[in-house]
């Protein structure tokens, strides 16, 4: 597999503001997600530790799916679920900041927080936090026959993204069948999320709601839905208190939003100065993969 990422990250991002067709999400995971989050790069369980771990929970935000007839009803709303519990997934949050794919002029797209908008490159790239999913991505599209967010790129900006599309050889599909407390979780008490699963659904979750989501699925057991309970008490504490660089440039990004023009290189002030690790720029890197 060979793709050419320099200013695109249309994988990290919710482009649908720039495009004159229909992107339908990427349909991961069990059901359709409850939220309207494009792109959400969804982690593993040990990789939802190490970023909690890392004092980083406040990057993570659960995923619901909703339901067919088979699901649980949560505060009036149908979820699909797992042996009656609420399925959930985690992955990055996302949030407004200025970039520029695809040399389209500058505006407001939902990012994700680790996506430096002056470069359009990964932060985390190099660091072992870096998620399996951005790692092979996008490896599993290719092993499901599955359209890929490159081509739907060339589609409408033509140009190459998709260099060679063989999946690289350790490309997994997050969902397997054993995806069970290591990819998809469930949580085990409806009625502690009822008044989350609104808010999960319009993108307005609470660090109190994500917390709970975090904690569970840093505590979940693979295989099974049972939960380990000091684990998880540990992980909610962590992951209430969790004060990183993320949290801070989230909130000055969703203020700058409302008030400010659309300029990446904002990514300094915002970003750099909050301690975000820096990307290396395109010179010394040239194509390789969501880089
Ligand atoms: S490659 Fe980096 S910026 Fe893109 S979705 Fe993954 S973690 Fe976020």
């Amino acid at each position: 597999m060979d793709v050419n990422c320099e200013g695109c990250a249309g994988c990290c991002l919710d482009w649908r503001p720039l495009a004159d067709g229909v992107l339908n999400h990427e349909r991961q995971g069990p059901r359709e997600p409850l939220d309207d989050t494009y792109n959400l790069a969804l982690l593993r369980r040990d990789e939802v530790r190490a970023f909690v771990e890392a004092g980083l929970a406040d990057a993570l935000v659960p995923r619901l799916w909703t339901a067919g007839d088979d699901g649980v009803t949560v505060d009036g709303i149908d979820l699909a679920s797992i042996a009656g519990r609420p399925a959930f997934g985690v992955g990055l949050r996302k949030v407004p900041k200025p970039v520029a794919p695809f040399d389209h002029e500058p505006s407001w797209l939902s990012t994700c927080v680790f996506l430096d908008p002056s470069t359009l490159q990964c932060r985390i790239h190099d660091d072992e936090l870096y998620p399996e999913t951005c790692r092979t991505y996008p490896g599993t599209n290719l092993l499901l026959d599955v359209e890929t967010e490159c081509e739907r790129v060339e589609r409408e900006y033509s140009g190459w993204r998709l260099l060679d599309d063989d999946p690289p050889a350790d490309t997994e599909p997050l969902f397997d069948p054993g995806a069970l407390g290591t990819a998809v979780f469930a949580h085990p008490d409806p009625g502690r999320i009822a008044d989350a699963v609104e808010r999960l659904s319009e993108g307005e979750s609470t660090r109190k709601d994500r917390a709970e989501f975090v904690a569970i699925a840093a505590a979940a057991s693979p295989g099974t839905v049972a939960i380990a309970d000091e684990y998880y008490e540990r992980t909610l504490e962590r992951a209430l208190d969790a004060g990183s660089w993320v949290g801070a440039a989230i909130e000055k990004w969703e203020s700058l939003e409302r008030n400010g023009e659309a300029d990446p290189s904002l990514a300094t002030s915002v970003e750099g100065e909050r301690g975000a690790p820096p990307t290396p720029g395109w010179e010394s890197v040239g194509s390789d993969h969501r880089d």
